[in-house]
């Protein structure tokens, strides 16, 4: 015998389960089924971003930026200390703690809003049955109107380069470690190499980084990509690019590698090893035979604008489809999809999803890059303004990068923001909204914003776009 729901979602991190709480305000029956389990061997929803990936890799970020700054510029401030000192292992219990009293908020969120939580593994099978295996084996059988699948993403492994979660980790592994590394390799120079380098960097590891690519952050605007290699270098990270790895071997608690570059063969040793190449659609055991769903030629469940697969009333949202893997790319898809089963109004504007970096500096963006407009052909202008100009981030002791606005030459209208330096990721919020909002740069330059504030500079850079800034010189 089946239970019967309205909607039973596969995977309940940050596109499963707001899909699961909205469909419940939509007044629809509910079932979130999720499977993960943490090294305790315990069940927990939130996914990968809640359990081993955006929460935990912030809360080490903080930590270890706190560190840094008490080491590196309190005595700017005039701040004497004694030597300042970290405990690693209270660290890791602070990220743990924050990640479990997040994780159980979910719980409490299906309770108020009346989400039926279903612990195992999820299978569709035709006719929007789901099967579900529990932990123990158990089998039960849930049948939906609609199904919502959300499975996410793994880590891409390499086949040189053999994962054993101990010598040769993923990004998971990495946020866990339970002793600093001497020497960290990291495969990759992406948004978590970047993040988690830049978290054992100022622990004390010395860390090697090795990118396949000639060019650095590529989807970034370029002049922000250029200032953030000179920063990542300063703080200490060695950045190899159009490195390409060979082969990695473990031997003696030290991970040898081969990698290849312009000048031949080399060779690194390393402590620990972190692959950080990228992530792939998660669909293991998650379709029956028979269920009719289509994968693209990547391996993502292939979708519609509006998260439809080729089955009537099967949808899928989050890094299972195509689209930038972040968490708020999911969320805002879970809900759509929650919506428009609703028949209520539903729409993600892909255009407007913002990036960020929570590196040091940090990096955000949203909208397109100056190559990209450029290589559009439509006319454009630029407005830039450093945060050396800024009262506020001088008082921060953070006066470094830039905020800088792309529009077009035509009707003003923003089409690119991007920002390095201090609380970028907050800063583009102000960015997305005026693009949504399809505003203008003269919307912006006609928008107070408070003094002394960081925001300004995003004010300034609309000025100047226009060659009218205040508190910098027009170039
Ligand atoms: P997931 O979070 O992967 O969740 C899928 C869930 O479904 C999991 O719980 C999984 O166990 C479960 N599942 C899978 N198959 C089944 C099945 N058959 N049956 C039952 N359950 C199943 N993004 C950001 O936006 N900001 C960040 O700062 C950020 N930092 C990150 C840091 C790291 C180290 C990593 C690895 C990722 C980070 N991301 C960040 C990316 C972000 O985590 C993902 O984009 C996001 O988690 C995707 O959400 P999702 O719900 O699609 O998938
Ligand atoms: P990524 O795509 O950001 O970076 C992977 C990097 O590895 C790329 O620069 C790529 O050129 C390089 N690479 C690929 N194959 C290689 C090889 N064989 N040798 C050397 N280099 C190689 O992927 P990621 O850093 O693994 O992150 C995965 C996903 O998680 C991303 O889509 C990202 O959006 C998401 N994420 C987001 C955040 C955030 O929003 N702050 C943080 C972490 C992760």
């Amino acid at each position: 015998m089946s239970e019967q729901f309205d909607v039973v979602v596969i995977g309940g991190g940050p596109a499963g389960y707001p899909a699961a709480i909205r469909a419940a305000q939509n007044k629809l029956k509910v079932a979130c089924v999720d499977e993960w389990r943490n090294a305790d061997g315990r069940h927990a929803f939130g996914g990968t971003c809640l359990n081993a990936g955006c929460i935990p890799s912030k809360a080490l970020l903080e930590s270890t930026e706190l560190l840094h700054r008490a080491q590196h510029e309190f005595a700017s401030h005039g701040i004497t200390t004694s030597a300042v000192g970290f405990d690693l292992a209270a660290m890791q219990k602070r990220r743990a703690t924050i990640v479990k009293t997040m994780t159980g908020g979910i719980l409490a969120l299906f309770k108020s809003s009346g989400v039926v939580p279903v612990e195992g593994h999820g299978r569709l099978l035709a006719g929007n049955q789901v099967e579900v295996t529990g932990f123990d084996g158990s089998k039960r059988l849930l049948a939906a109107k609609d199904v919502v699948l959300a499975s996410g993403s793994v880590p891409v492994r390499l086949g040189a380069v053999p994962h054993d979660g101990r010598a040769i980790c993923d990004s998971w592994n990495a946020l866990e470690f339970d002793a600093v590394p001497k020497r960290l390799g990291i495969i990759g120079a992406g948004v978590i190499g970047l993040e988690l380098g830049s978290v054992w960097r100022r622990l004390g590891s010395e860390v090697t980084m090795i990118e396949a690519l000639d060019q650095f952050l590529p989807m970034a605007d370029q002049a922000v990509s250029k200032e953030a290699l000179r920063h990542f270098k300063k703080a200490g990270l060695d950045i190899k690019l159009g490195a390409k790895v060979l082969r990695a071997t473990v031997a003696n608690d030290a991970v040898d590698i081969v990698y290849a570059t312009a000048a031949g063969e080399q060779t690194l040793q390393v402590d620990k090893l972190v692959v950080a190449v990228g992530r792939r659609p998660h669909t293991e055991g998650l379709l029956a035979d028979d269920a009719g769903v289509a994968l693209d030629e990547r391996g993502f469940i292939r979708v519609d604008e509006h998260c439809r697969t080729a089955v009537p009333h099967v949808w899928a949202v989050g890094d299972v489809v195509r689209g930038p893997m972040l968490a708020h790319k999911g969320k805002e898809e879970g809900v759509m999809v929650a919506d428009l089963i609703a028949g209520r109004f539903g729409e993600v504007n892909y255009k407007v999803i913002p990036s960020v970096i929570y590196t040091a500096p940090e990096i955000a963006w949203v909208g397109q890059t100056e190559e990209q407009v450029k290589a559009g052909g439509r006319p454009y202008k630029v407005g830039s303004f450093p945060f050396a100009a800024s009262g506020r981030a001088r008082a921060m002791e953070a006066a470094s990068g830039f905020a800088k606005i792309v529009a077009a030459a035509d009707d003003d209208e923003i089409l690119g923001v991007h920002v390095i330096g201090p609380m970028a990721g907050e800063l583009i919020a102000e960015a997305v909204l005026a693009m949504e909002y399809a505003a203008s740069t003269e919307d912006l330059q006609r928008t107070i914003h408070a003094h002394p504030t960081l925001s300004e500079a995003l004010h300034e850079a609309a000025l100047a776009a226009d060659k009218r800034a205040i508190d910098s010189i027009n170039r």
